[in-house]
C-alpha cells in the first residue's frame, strides 16, 4: 500500500527469475482465514500484541523455499496464482476457437512454459539486439540506443514517461527521471557499511558471470564488470535518495526541452525525442535536473566503447528470465538469493502467471474478477468506504490542533476523493499487442513496447481516471495523491481483509482499516501537499502546517526506534507516510465501527468483544516471516515498516485499545508520549 507519486510501491516479490524447481508446491499454502486458535494466549495482548496475534501464525508457516518472506499477503496472493494458472492453462492449446484474448493470455504463457523451445533457441533471440548495440558509431549514437532498449524494457541511463503535471492536474506531461541502475536502489552504491561493500563485490561478480554467459573470456568479462559498475555508480552518486524523493517539490522541475539540452550537452536529447515515440512537445518535467547534468558528464567521459559494455550488460539483465535456464539461474542466485535470501526458484509455472500478469494484466484480469468478483461485492465494499469517508470528515471535525480554514479545505479535498473499487470500468484493449506462439522473449519485449508507447500516448490529453495502476488480481491497494483517488482491485478484497462469514470487527479492523489507511494518505507528510484538484498546491495556514509537521515529527521518531534487522533500525523518515496512514487508518476504522454498532454491544465472539476483534482484524493482515537479507532489502526501499510495528507501532498510540485489553498503564503497548496527527 503506496501512496503515488513518487514513493516506489512495493509488492512482496517483485524480482522475477526463471528455470527448474526442485519442489514446486502443487497446492496453495495456509490457512486465509481468521480463527481465535492462531492467538497465542500465552503471550500478554499488553506486553507484545503483534506476538499475541501472530506468533503461532509465524511458528506453524515458514518461509517456504521459493520466497524471501511470507505473510498473509502472500496466502491470498498464491491462492490468485494458481486460479490464474488453471485459467492460462485452459487458454494455452492451439484452439482456433479462442477468442483474441484468450489466443493472447493462452500463448504468452504457453510460450513461457516452453522451456525446451528456449533453451534451444540459446540466446539467439538477442542477436539483433546485441548487433544493433555493437553498430553504434559514436556517442551520439547512444540516444538511439537508448530509445530502443528503453522502448522494450531495459533501464537504460535514465527513465521517460508521462506524468500528470503536478502544478496543472489537468495536463499530462513528459517527464525524465533518474535511473539507469542495476541494483534496486542508490544506497546500494554509496553505502559503506561492511555489507554493502559486500554485497557490491557480489554484485560485480555477478556481471561478470552474465557477461561470460553471452561468450566472453573471463578476463574480458571480469573488466566489463567493473566498467558497468563504474558506470552505474556515476549514476547513483547523482541520483536522488528515496527519502528526498517523497517531497513533490524536489521532483518537479518542468522546463523547456531545450533548457534540458543545455543542462545535460553531451547526450543527443534532440536524436532521442525524436525516437522516442512521445508526441512532440515544448516543455517535460525533468524531476532531478542535477541528475541529468550529472548523467551527461558521464557520457562525456565514458568512451563508447564502456557505454556499449554498460547497453550489453543493461540488455542481458532485462532479458535474463526469458533466456536459457544458466542466464535464468545466474539471474536468480543474485537478485533473489543474495539480495532477498530466496533459497529455491519458484517453480516454472508461477513465474509465466506472474510475467503473464504483469504484461497481459487486465486481459488476465478481466476473467479473474468474472471468477472471483461480482457486483454486489462492489457494492459492499463501496458502503464501507462511505463509513470511513464519513469517519474521517468527523475525526477532521474534531481535531483540537487544526484551525477553521485549513479544515474547510481538507473536507474539500476528503469529498473529491475518488474511489475505484474491483475492476476498471473499461477494460484495455490488447489488440495492437502481437502475441506469437513460440516466441517468449519477443512476447515480453513487444508486451513492454506496447505498455511504454500507452505511458507516452497519454501525453497532451485530458487525464484519464479509469487507467488503473495494476491489474485486478493484486493484492495491495493504493491512494493516488494526483487524482486524489483511491483504488482497491478485487485481489485484495477476499479474506482476510475482507470476509464474508466475518463479524463487522474483524472487517472494520481489516479492509476498513486498510481503507482508512488510503483515504489518510491524502492527508500524509506527502499527499497533503497536492490539493482536492490534484494540484501541489499549499492549502494549509502557516501555524496548521506547523502543528501538523511536530505532530508527524512525533511519528517519524517513534518508528526509527524500532529496529528492523541486526543492525539496522526502520527510516522513520521514509515510512513516515505509511506511519501516519496506519495510525490515522485504524482511528477512522474504530470510529466507523463504533457508528456503525450504534451503542448496542454485539455479543462477543470466541470470548473476544469487537473492539478486541478490531484489532485482531488489524494484526492478522500483517502477520509475516521474512529473511533478514529481505528484511534489509526492504529497510532501504520500502516506505513501510515491518508487520510487527504496523500493529504494535499503530495500538500504542490508541488509547481505545488499552481500554479493549484493559492494559495497565505502565504496559509496553502503552506509549508514554503518543502520537496523534488524525
Ligand atoms: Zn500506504
Amino acid at each position: 500500500m503506496a501512496s503515488r507519486p513518487l514513493a516506489v510501491v512495493v509488492l512482496l516479490c517483485t524480482l522475477p527469475a526463471l528455470a527448474q524447481s526442485p519442489a514446486a508446491s502443487e497446492e496453495p499454502k495456509g490457512n486465509v482465514r481468521f480463527s481465535a486458535d492462531m492467538l497465542d494466549k500465552s503471550i500478554d495482548p499488553c506486553v507484545n500484541f503483534y506476538n499475541y496475534a501472530c506468533s503461532r501464525w509465524k511458528a506453524q508457516n515458514p518461509i517456504p523455499g521459493d520466497h524471501p518472506g511470507w505473510g498473509r499477503f502472500n496466502e491470498l496472493q498464491e491462492r490468485g496464482e494458481y486460479m490464474v494458472r488453471d485459467m492460462l492453462q485452459k487458454y494455452s492449446a492451439d484452439d482456433p476457437h479462442r477468442s483474441g484474448t484468450e489466443q493472447k493470455i493462452g500463448d504468452y504463457y504457453q510460450s513461457c512454459m516452453d522451456e525446451s523451445a528456449i533453451e534451444s533457441a540459446g540466446a539467439r533471440p538477442l542477436e539483433n539486439e546485441l548487433k544493433a548495440i555493437n553498430d553504434l558509431k559514436s556517442k551520439q549514437d547512444l540516444a538511439k540506443a537508448a530509445v530502443r532498449l528503453q522502448r522494450e524494457g531495459a533501464a537504460v541511463l535514465f527513465s521517460f514517461s508521462s506524468d500528470q503535471d503536478f502544478k496543472d492536474a489537468t495536463q499530462v506531461i513528459a517527464e525524465a527521471d533518474q535511473g539507469g541502475m542495476g541494483l534496486p536502489d542508490r544506497e546500494y552504491y554509496v553505502k559503506t557499511d561492511a555489507k554493502s561493500v559486500e554485497l557490491r563485490h557480489q554484485y560485480v561478480q555477478h556481471v561478470q558471470k552474465m557477461f561470460e554467459l553471452l561468450g566472453d573470456s573471463s578476463a574480458k568479462a571480469a573488466a566489463e564488470a567493473k566498467t558497468v559498475m563504474k558506470i552505474e555508480t556515476s549514476l547513483a552518486k547523482a541520483a536522488l535518495d528515496l527519502t528526498s524523493r517523497r517531497d513533490p517539490t524536489k521532483v518537479y522541475h518542468k522546463m523547456a526541452v531545450k533548457d534540458l539540452a543545455t543542462l545535460s550537452p553531451s547526450f543527443n536529447w534532440t536524436g532521442y525525442l525524436q525516437g522516442i515515440g512521445a508526441p512532440l512537445t515544448e516543455s517535460l518535467n525533468v524531476t532531478e535536473p542535477e541528475f541529468f547534468k550529472q548523467m551527461s558528464q558521464a557520457v562525456k567521459k565514458t568512451s563508447l566503447s564502456d557505454w556499449k559494455t554498460y547497453l550489453r550488460w543493461q540488455l542481458v539483465h532485462a532479458t535474463a528470465p526469458m533466456l536459457p535456464s544458466k542466464f535464468v539461474n545466474e539471474n536468480f542466485n543474485f537478485f533473489d538469493k543474495t539480495l532477498s535470501g530466496t533459497k529455491e526458484i519458484p517453480p516454472r509455472w508461477k513465474r509465466c502467471v506472474r510475467f503473464a500478469s504483469g504484461d497481459l494484466g487486465e486481459a488476465i484480469g478481466q476473467k479473474y474478477v468474472d471468477l472471483t468478483f461480482g457486483a454486489e461485492g462492489k457494492e459492499r465494499t463501496l458502503k464501507m468506504v462511505q463509513l470511513l469517508e464519513k469517519a474521517l470528515s468527523q475525526d477532521i471535525d474534531g481535531l483540537d490542533w487544526m484551525g477553521p480554514e485549513t479544515k474547510k479545505q481538507a473536507q474539500v479535498k476528503l469529498a473529491a476523493i475518488g474511489n475505484r473499487i474491483g475492476y476498471p470500468d473499461k477494460w484495455r484493449n490488447y489488440s495492437s499487442l502481437d502475441i506469437v506462439r513460440g516466441d517468449a522473449l519477443g512476447n515480453s519485449l513487444r508486451a513492454n513496447e506496447f505498455e511504454f508507447q500507452r505511458q507516452l500516448n497519454k501525453i497532451g490529453k485530458p487525464v484519464d481516471k479509469n487507467d488503473w495502476p495494476y491489474p485486478p488480481m493484486t493484492v495491495n491497494a493504493t491512494y493516488n495523491a494526483q487524482l486524489n483517488n483511491i483504488t482497491f482491485p478485487a485481489g485484495i478484497l477476499q479474506p482476510p481483509f475482507y470476509d464474508k462469514q466475518a463479524d463487522d470487527a474483524m472487517n472494520f479492523g481489516g479492509i476498513g482499516a486498510v481503507i482508512g489507511h488510503e483515504l489518510t494518505h491524502g492527508f500524509d507528510d506527502e499527499g497533503s501537499q497536492f490539493d482536492s484538484q490534484g494540484n501541489l498546491r499549499n492549502w494549509w495556514t502557516e501555524q496548521d502546517k506547523k502543528e501538523f509537521e511536530s505532530r508527524t515529527k512525533c511519528v517519524a521518531d517513534q518508528y526509527s526506534g524500532y529496529p528492523a534487522v541486526a543492525d539496522l533500525k526502520v527510516n522513520g523518515k521514509l515510512t513516515l507516510g505509511e506511519n501516519v496512514a496506519d495510525n490515522g487508518g485504524m482511528r477512522i476504522a474504530y470510529m466507523a465501527l463504533l457508528s456503525s454498532i450504534a451503542g448496542a454491544e454485539p455479543v462477543p465472539v470466541d470470548d473476544l468483544t469487537a473492539e478486541q476483534r478490531f484489532f485482531l482484524g488489524w494484526a492478522n493482515v500483517w502477520c509475516q516471516n521474512r529473511t533478514d537479507e529481505f528484511a534489509r532489502m526492504l529497510v532501504t526501499v520500502d516506505p513501510h515498516s515491518p508487520g510487527e510495528w504496523r500493529v504494535n507501532g499503530a495500538v500504542s498510540n490508541m488509547p481505545e485499545f488499552r481500554q479493549a485489553y484493559h492494559c495497565k498503564a505502565d504496559a509496553p503497548m502503552v506509549r508514554q508520549n503518543e502520537c496523534r496527527v488524525w
